[in-house]
């Protein structure tokens, strides 16, 4: 039986890997982590009975312990707490459902003890993914996507192993606020940029695909997980979230993956990969496509893809600045501390005032993450 550990198991995607779990029955929980939710853990820990559930807080970690005290398993908190999962023995596959570039060391130690990762974490890759990748090869472990942008160019270039790439076509929805200019975005607000037309995901990726960020990270996760480089990535907007992705080859020929849109596909295919199993749910109607929109992304306005090109560009430390100050930004807005538009601004400043760490360390990238963090504190405190 195939066994897996989920961090983030209560989000969005960790719920919809476990509905995945639930529906084939044939696959062990062995961990599950996350951040806060107790209630939901312990109601996951009751059905799945892994063997450690970790929680990132101390204090609840007590409340978790009491909670499931009747039963067998082991409770386990803060980056240990992760880093024990991530390294468990007789663990196949780690999936990575945990949000934000947290996810970088239990990733690493995963690999480091041979798991494979099916990785939804994708701000892990934007930052370290020069780390990352090369590891995994030496490690002979699997980068498995769940990303549903990479987990169709992953379905389109199986059988291709020998055959060149010559473009990505990464589609976008374009978010809540397609077509919109700057003036409407000024006074856009935290409910309406959760509005996303076509998924249902955690309130982090939500507000980074209404500001584009999120298509600029996938930029860079499809740089890392493909080997084609930003100026054969092309973003195309298709607001119906039908067509997934595309792959051009050498000759010419595209072939792109196409279907509803629900993440338990993706999900599915990565932790079964190369195996495809049924999957309830709604069936793509051919007839929709008569309908379909295809445009060009508003980089003027929707600046997050814009500064992703830019940062991957300039290589190094760069990218792990553009991810942290989007993470800090975005944690500023959900909270009401600034609008939606200082976003990118502070993007920008943390961009323009960074002095590059060529091919950074795992400490150099935490390092540069708290520079980050520090600068954004000051930026805030002028009242900028
Ligand atoms: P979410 O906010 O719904 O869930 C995040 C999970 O991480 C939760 O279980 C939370 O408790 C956990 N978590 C957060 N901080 C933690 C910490 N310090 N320690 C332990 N656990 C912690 O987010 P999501 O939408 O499921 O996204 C997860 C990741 O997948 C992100 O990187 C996102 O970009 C990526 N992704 C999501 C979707 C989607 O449809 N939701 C699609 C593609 C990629
Ligand atoms: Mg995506």
């Amino acid at each position: 039986m195939k066994k897996i550990a989920i961090i983030g198991s209560t989000g969005s995607i960790g719920t919809q890997t476990l509905d995945v779990v639930r529906a084939n029955n044939d696959i062990k929980v062995a961990a599950i982590a996350a951040g806060s939710n107790v209630e939901l853990l312990v109601q996951q820990a009751k059905e799945f009975r892994p063997d450690i559930v970790g929680i990132w807080s101390e204090d609840k970690a007590c409340v978790l312990r009491e909670a499931l005290s009747e039963f067998d398993i082991r409770i386990v908190s803060g980056m240990e707490g992760l880093i024990e999962i991530a390294r468990m023995e007789g663990v196949d596959v780690l999936v990575t459902a945990i949000v934000g570039m947290i996810g970088i060391r239990p990733t690493i130690e995963a690999i480091e003890t041979g798991k494979d990762i099916a990785l939804a974490n994708k701000e892990t890759l934007v930052t370290a993914g020069h780390i990352i990748m090369p590891l995994a090869r030496e490690k002979g472990v699997k980068i498995l996507p769940v990303d549903s942008e990479h987990s169709a160019i992953f379905q389109c270039i199986h059988g291709e192993t020998d055959n060149k790439i010559s473009r990505l076509l990464v589609t976008a929805s374009g978010g809540p606020f397609r077509g919109k200019d700057r003036s409407f975005l000024e006074n856009v607000t935290v409910e309406d940029a959760l509005k996303h037309p076509n998924w249902s995901m955690g309130r982090k990726i939500t507000i980074d695909s209404a500001t584009l960020v999120n298509k600029g990270l996938e930029v860079i996760e499809a740089k890392w997980l493909f080997d084609v480089e930003p100026e054969n990535i092309e973003v195309v907007v298709q607001p119906q979230s039908i067509i997934h992705s595309m792959v051009e080859f050498e000759d010419g020929s595209i072939k792109a993956q196409l279907g509803t849109p629900d993440m338990k596909l993706p999900i599915q295919y990565a932790l079964y990969y190369p195996e495809r199993r049924y999957l309830a749910g709604d069936r793509l109607d051919f007839k929709a496509l008569s309908g379909i929109i295809i445009d060009t992304p508003d980089m003027e306005t929707f600046k997050g893809l814009a500064f992703a090109y830019e940062s991957i560009k300039i290589g190094g430390s760069m990218p792990t600045v553009f991810n942290a100050a989007n993470e800090k930004a975005v944690a500023l807005f959900l909270d009401k501390k600034i609008k939606f538009l200082q976003i990118y601004d502070i993007i920008d400043a943390c961009m323009k005032n960074h002095e590059v760490v060529d091919n950074p360390s795992l400490d150099e990238i935490l390092q540069t993450e708290q520079w980050v963090y520090t600068f954004i504190d000051a930026y805030i405190s002028k009242g900028v």
